[in-house]
């Protein structure tokens, strides 16, 4: 078969009418396209359903299942928020997500997102606000500087000790993120799609493409297309193409105790904030009586998401508590709830890649979410779901070989990733 009759055949295949939800979709039915989708983090799980709504027949494979804890998804929160520096397209990508976060409110009929907005402090200069705003007022999203005298009477429980610049962005907030991973699954089993547990190697490469997965035990699954999102796990599963360019890191987060009666720091109060300082640290208020999140996006060591070692290190409970005595100081002996230990996802320039294997035309490798991409990850569903079905070309910007070629616009995402 050659590379355009493959492509035909999958075009042929389309069923040509979007649904707007997935409940109205019969998938498996007639001749929908058979697309299988390896990873149900965020990246996979939303590419599934953007699939799934498309007419797709779909299959969503997992070896540890949807939001689990080695997943770069499983964590209890994600920040969404607009502010994105010079890179236009995530700022479309997040007006889109917003809309589509909220849509599945309605449709999963549970939270997903609380809107607190964001406090954004810039202990130097605000280059990334600034190349962001044009972006941001563009898409019909609001964020606005404010003196930081006003930001001191707006938010008493904060010190701005050395900080420069401030700036709100009403709109932002955070997401429930395993929750979520759990409820687009859990919405996809409901509309046809088959979720399988399965620890998944991609197929041999031939003149005809991919060849059908093994998914272990002799088990094979044959699927029109194959979509790959296994985040951190991407650079295993395909050596010669990712590699070592997916580098996971080990990153830590940690969940402090606020004393009992004082709500300051609870979401109705203390909004999502981000420091730009020496490091980069950002944080969430307690929002569902976990406790106030801190996390540094510095990144960490070089770590395998399979095998890593996740216990909390001191050092890192010394620093966040530094930080919190200065930042927040009726924190400054606040007892610690929890700690994580997660990673990273990072590729070389911080951008995602969403492209078709190189010797695979039925093969797509979707990652590189570089500890940004959760908030977009229904945006980028979408996106992926009217490639791979050929209704759309994928975004150039996100291509696997920019790095090779030089492509213009590729500018390092070198600040915050969260
Ligand atoms: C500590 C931390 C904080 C972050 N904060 C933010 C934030 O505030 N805002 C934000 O937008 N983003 C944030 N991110 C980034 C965001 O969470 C990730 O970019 C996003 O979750 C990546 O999703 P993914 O689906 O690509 O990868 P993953 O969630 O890792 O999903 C990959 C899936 O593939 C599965 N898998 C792997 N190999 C196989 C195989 N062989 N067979 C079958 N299944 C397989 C895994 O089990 C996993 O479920 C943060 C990340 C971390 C770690």
């Amino acid at each position: 078969m050659t590379r355009m009759t493959r492509r035909e055949l999958l075009q042929s295949a389309l069923v040509a009418t979007a649904a707007t939800s997935i409940g109205s979709v019969a998938a498996g039915s007639g001749n929908a396209p058979h697309v299988a989708v390896v990873g149900a983090g965020a990246f996979g799980g939303w590419t599934a359903l953007g699939l799934l709504r498309r007419g797709a027949r779909v299959t969503l494979l997992d070896a540890w299942g949807a939001g689990n804890s080695l997943s770069s998804s499983g964590g209890e929160t994600r920040v969404i928020r607009s502010l994105y520096g010079a890179d236009a397209i995530y700022v479309d990508w997040v007006r889109r997500s917003f809309e589509l976060w909220r849509d599945a409110e309605t449709e999963f009929d549970t939270r997903l997102y609380q809107r607190t907005g964001a406090l954004w402090m810039f202990q130097g200069d605000a280059a990334y606000a600034k190349s962001s705003i044009p972006h941001v007022r563009a898409g019909g999203l609001v964020v606005d500087q404010i003196p930081v005298s006003t930001a001191m009477e707006r938010f008493p429980q904060v010190a701005f000790d050395g900080v420069q610049h401030v700036y709100w962005e009403p709109e932002a907030g955070y997401l429930l993120a395993r929750h979520a991973c759990l409820e687009v699954t859990r919405a996809l089993a409901g509309a046809g799609a088959e979720v399988r547990r399965a620890r998944v190697a991609p197929g041999a490469i031939g003149a005809d493409g991919m060849d059908p997965l093994d998914l272990g035990s002799g088990d094979r699954l044959h699927a029109d297309a194959y979509v790959f999102a296994c985040g951190p796990w991407l650079g295993s599963l395909f050596p010669d193409v990712i590699g070592e360019r997916v580098r996971p890191t080990r990153q830590e987060i940690r969940y402090f105790g606020t004393p009992a009666n004082d709500t300051r720091f609870g979401r109705d109060r203390m909004p999502v904030w981000v420091d730009f300082g020496e490091r980069v640290h950002y944080g969430v208020p307690d929002g569902e009586g976990r406790g106030f999140k801190i996390a540094d996006d510095t990144r960490g060591e070089t770590v395998d998401p399979t095998s890593m070692d996740r216990v909390p290190r001191g050092e890192g409970l010394t620093r966040a508590r530094s930080f919190l005595r200065r930042r927040f100081p009726a924190l400054a002996d606040a007892p610690l709830l929890e700690a994580r230990v997660c990673q990273y996802e990072n590729s070389p320039d911080g951008h995602f890649w969403i492209d078709r294997h190189p010797r695979a035309e039925n093969a797509w490798i979707v990652g590189g979410g570089s500890g940004h991409g959760f908030k977009l990850a229904p945006a980028l569903g979408e996106h992926v779901a009217d490639a791979v079905l050929g209704r759309a070309e994928a975004e150039p910007f996100f291509r696997l070989d920019r790095l090779e070629d030089g492509s213009p616009g590729r500018s390092p995402r070198t600040q915050l990733q969260g």
